[in-house]
């Protein structure tokens, strides 16, 4: 099989019913190469045709996809799952290019959207039916789950490969058509998706990108042929995309913001408490849904681990992301490292202890790459902007509490609820933690607790609009609408019309 047609400095288009297709908009944008600073390529924007043709193709492709058996539709899956894992480091490579992680993370990324590719494929048993027999003398009642129709998938940048695998699979392999439309600062990924959806055989029209902003979003959420859409990115847009998809009568799963926690219990192994802080912090330059950006420090922990963690940061190796030993690479855009190095400013005007100051950071030859460095403030305040705001970059915020029963307090009262993390030795501590704690997705000495593809992945509270999380079991039941039957044969039915509520008999 051979590398998909992916041109590194042709124009970036949309991908519609099988092939790329140009905007019609005249709109176009840069995309960046964040460690150079150099724009890349453009990226055409949608107009409100493109969205229309866009949804004509997903919707025409409806009917014969849906009606597909879905053993076959997993056998497109598993082709596709095949490629994906020959091309997996050209995929990271691209994820480098126009994000900015380093390549080593871009792989982590690729491999963790491959596993939910893998749970798709088995979408013949996870749409298998409930049925019971004999509900009442001669008559049976079962269930089945039957595709919505054309849905759409809203991305974020950080994850441009993963969070399109966290809805595209089971929507596709669930029978339905679908509409990705991926952030407009690292583009590219979807359009290699695209090429190798097609290879793999899928129908076309069944996957289509549509590259744009607001308005391609706009139109979408628009749509009344579109049922449903997932969303993942920052809050104020999650909330709006549900609250006006859910007016709109479609389904909305939409995915928002985080600032997550991780407890340092007195009794916990300090040196792995430092590893974990600092990769989860520092590691994609902080630019994580899960990453953690508030370290709770409980008791006397915080004398024993400031200083450890200021040397580390101090230390990051920050460099090309394509340079094998790079621990943490650029910043997506300009704009972003400059909101972030602010974010510092404010911090040190709202009274927080800066420990290390990571704005200004310059790497040898890539003077104008969007680099900032890892900064660590001390005695953060809750009432702080830079405590209560995600800052969304390299920046750990170490907040001090006095017991146990404070830090629980002190995550609860967030108004995100995406990750948190405790770090302790007692049994009891954590299991009262992980019962206690108003959060989604809990790690107990684990600082990334990203749900494995089978157990679906989404916050509480400000982190997620709408019930169902992203991929796992939850994901199928969000693409799929549940009918159930009941049947008898003449033979079962009595004589005389029934005025009372049929009940069992
Ligand atoms: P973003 O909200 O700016 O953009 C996400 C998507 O929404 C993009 O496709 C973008 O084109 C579109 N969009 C942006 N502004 C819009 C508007 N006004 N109207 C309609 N659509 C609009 O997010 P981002 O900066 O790309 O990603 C970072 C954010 O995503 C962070 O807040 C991060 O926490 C969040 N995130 C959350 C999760 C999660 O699972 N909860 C996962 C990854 C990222």
């Amino acid at each position: 099989m051979s590398t998909p047609a992916y041109s590194a400095s042709a124009d970036l288009t949309h991908y519609i019913n099988g092939r790329p297709q140009a905007a019609s908009s005249g709109r176009s944008q840069a995309v960046y190469n964040p460690t150079t600073g150099a724009v890349a390529r453009q990226l055409q924007l949608a107009s409100s045709e493109d969205v229309l043709s866009a949804v004509a193709a997903a919707k025409a492709a409806f009917p014969a996809w849906a009606d597909a058996p879905p053993l076959r539709r997993a056998r497109v899956m598993f082709k596709f799952l095949e490629l994906l894992n020959q091309h997996k480091d050209t995929l990271a490579a691209m994820i480098t290019a126009e994000h900015g992680k380093v390549f080593t993370d871009a792989q982590g990324e690729v491999a963790r959207g491959i596993d939910i590719v893998e749970f798709a494929c088995g979408a013949p048993q996870l749409l298998k039916g409930d049925f019971t027999e004999q509900v009442s003398t001669g008559m049976d009642n079962w269930t089945l789950r039957q595709p919505l129709g054309v849905v759409a998938g809203i991305t974020p940048f950080n994850f441009p490969f993963m969070v399109p695998m966290w809805m595209a699979p089971l929507a596709i392999v669930t029978g339905n058509t679908f509409i990705l439309k991926p952030s407009e600062r690292d583009p590219s990924p979807s359009l290699f998706i695209a090429e190798l959806f097609k290879q793999a055989g899928l129908p076309d029209g069944v996957f289509n990108v549509l590259q744009g902003d607001k308005l391609a979003v706009d139109g979408l959420l628009n749509h009344p042929d579109v049922k449903a859409i997932s969303f993942v990115g920052s809050t104020p847009i999650a909330q709006y995309i549900y609250e006006t998809g859910a007016r709109n009568g479609k389904r909305v799963q939409a995915l928002g913001g985080a600032k997550n926690h991780m407890v340092v219990m007195p009794d916990a192994d300090i040196e792995q408490a430092v590893d974990a802080l600092i990769g989860a912090a520092y590691g994609s330059a902080g630019e994580r849904c899960m990453a953690i950006s508030v370290a709770v420090l409980v008791g006397d922990v915080a004398d024993k681990i400031v200083p450890k963690l200021a040397e580390r940061a101090r230390a990051l190796k920050i460099k090309n992301g394509m340079e094998l030993d790079a621990e943490m690479g650029p910043i997506v855009t300009r704009e972003a490292r400059d909101r972030i190095e602010n974010y510092i400013g404010i911090g040190v005007e709202e009274g927080a202890k800066l420990v290390v100051d990571g704005r200004g950071h310059k790497v040898a030859g890539l003077e104008h790459g969007f680099f900032t460095g890892g900064t660590l403030f001390d005695e953060v305040k809750p009432s702080m902007r830079i405590y209560k705001e995600e800052i969304f970059g390299p920046v750990l915020a170490c907040v001090r509490v006095p017991d146990f029963a404070q830090a629980v307090e002190l995550v609860n009262a967030h108004e995100y609820g995406n990750g948190v993390a405790c770090f302790t030795s007692d049994g009891n501590v954590a299991r009262e933690f992980a019962r206690r704690i108003q959060v989604g997705m809990v790690g107990i000495n684990v600082p990334i607790p990203v749900p494995m593809a089978w157990q679906g992945f989404g916050g509480w509270k400000k982190s997620l609009f709408g019930d169902m999380h992203a991929y796992g079991e939850e994901g199928v039941r969000f693409y799929t609408k549940q009918k159930s039957i009941m049947q008898r044969w003449p033979a079962s039915i009595g004589k005389g019309a029934e005025f009372v509520m049929p009940t069992s008999k």
